[in-house]
């Protein structure tokens, strides 16, 4: 563990809901932005209170983090008076295509220094599907913008196994997002969660099933790599040293607060989250706790997400012995690359690595 720590901001407010979004958040009216970054600001003040640990990252998400406009600089300024911010931390900023407007400029004064672009297809008919606001012309101008203001760590979002979709509708999503020229790419697998609008049409959908799902995420692989990225954790490629440092705190269990409904902490040992609950938040803020950190398991399931893996170098004599066979296994069914006692997915197994992750941890004594 470090000693620098990650902050993570949760801006909980959408112009509207998409089709297929269970995130917290709630229907954006400009007075309940103001009175909610009120409540944020004196929630920022308590935490920098709390520790004199330096900031390396910072991350603003949401919801809509840019539906803030110029109200991002002074929440930077709180955060940068509060905190102890370090000189090359890492800032990111996510942006929603169709609500830019003047945001890219407040955002670049505020010290924004990475964005998160949710471009999510390259087809306008698809968009629709998803319920998104935006288009793709929109979405390529966001980054041209986003360039000639100088932004040169630029992350775009990808989603897979859509509506409708065949290898033709994904090589061209691909293709889209590829013609961007985007430091780092995040792609996810459609999922349909419960109470989304997805969720009551399901069966118009037209899904692909889930064996086509697997072959449209490693023809994505295949495509992004061939393409100059490095597929370092499931869902996430990036060019090199673009990789993105502050999600990568979590998945090597660093520590980082996490600030707003829904925002999730690893702070010393322990994790700890507010609930989903604008109201709550606003009237009085308080964390719940979600129990203790660093376990051998967590640290196992979280560093499988890992192009790099875990290297088991200190706990390896304590393997019981079906545990290593079963990682031969794996490594023989193609799921695993063991070079004992590091261990680390294939891209067949980054499909898979709930059941891997499972079928390894069923062990008690692992
Ligand atoms: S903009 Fe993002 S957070 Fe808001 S509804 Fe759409 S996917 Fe969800």
């Amino acid at each position: 563990m470090t000693n620098s720590l990650g902050l993570y901001i949760h801006i909980p407010f959408c112009e509207k809901k998409c089709n297929y979004c269970d995130f917290y958040s709630a229907f954006y009216i400009k007075e309940n932005l103001a009175t909610y970054l009120d409540a944020l600001k004196g929630e920022i003040t308590k935490w920098g209170g709390q520790t004199d640990r330096p900031i390396d990252t910072i991350y603003i998400g949401g919801g809509t983090p840019s539906l803030l406009g110029e109200e991002i600089i002074p929440l930077a300024n709180c955060i940068k008076e509060n905190f102890n911010v370090l000189e090359n931390a890492e800032f990111t900023v996510e942006v929603n295509p169709s609500s830019r407007g003047e945001f890219l400029i407040f955002a670049k004064q505020a010290g924004v220094n990475r964005l998160s672009i949710g471009v999510q297809s390259g087809s306008d008919e698809t968009l629709k599907i998803l319920g998104r606001t935006h288009t793709t012309t929109e979405a390529a101008l966001t980054v041209n913008a986003a360039r000639s203001l100088g932004f040169n760590n630029i992350s775009l979002d990808l989603m897979i196994a859509l509506p409708h979709s065949d290898n033709q509708t994904l090589k061209k999503d691909i293709d889209f997002i590829l013609s961007q020229n985007p430091e780092h790419i995040s792609s996810y697998i459609l999922k349909i969660e419960q109470n989304t609008v997805f969720s009551k049409k399901y069966d118009t959908l037209n899904l692909p099933d889930d064996e086509t799902a697997a072959e449209q995420y490693l023809f994505m692989c295949r495509m992004l790599q061939n393409s100059g990225y490095n597929h370092y954790e499931i869902s996430n490629f990036a060019k090199e040293n673009c990789e993105s440092r502050h999600n990568l705190k979590y998945w090597i269990c660093d520590d980082y607060i996490g600030i707003g409904p829904a925002a999730h902490s690893c702070f010393e040992g322990k994790r700890f989250y507010y609930p989903r609950d604008l109201k709550g938040f606003i009237n009085n803020p308080q964390t719940v706790f979600d129990g203790e950190s660093g376990s051998k398991e967590e640290s196992l399931m979280l560093g499988l997400r890992l192009s790099q893996g875990v290297d088991l170098s200190k706990i390896y004599d304590e393997i019981p012995q079906n545990v290593k066979d079963k990682i031969n296994l794996l490594e023989k069914a193609g799921y695993i690359k063991a070079n004992l006692p590091h261990v680390s997915l294939t891209d067949s197994g980054m499909l898979v690595s709930n059941s891997i992750i499972t079928e390894l941890l069923e062990n008690e004594n692992f």
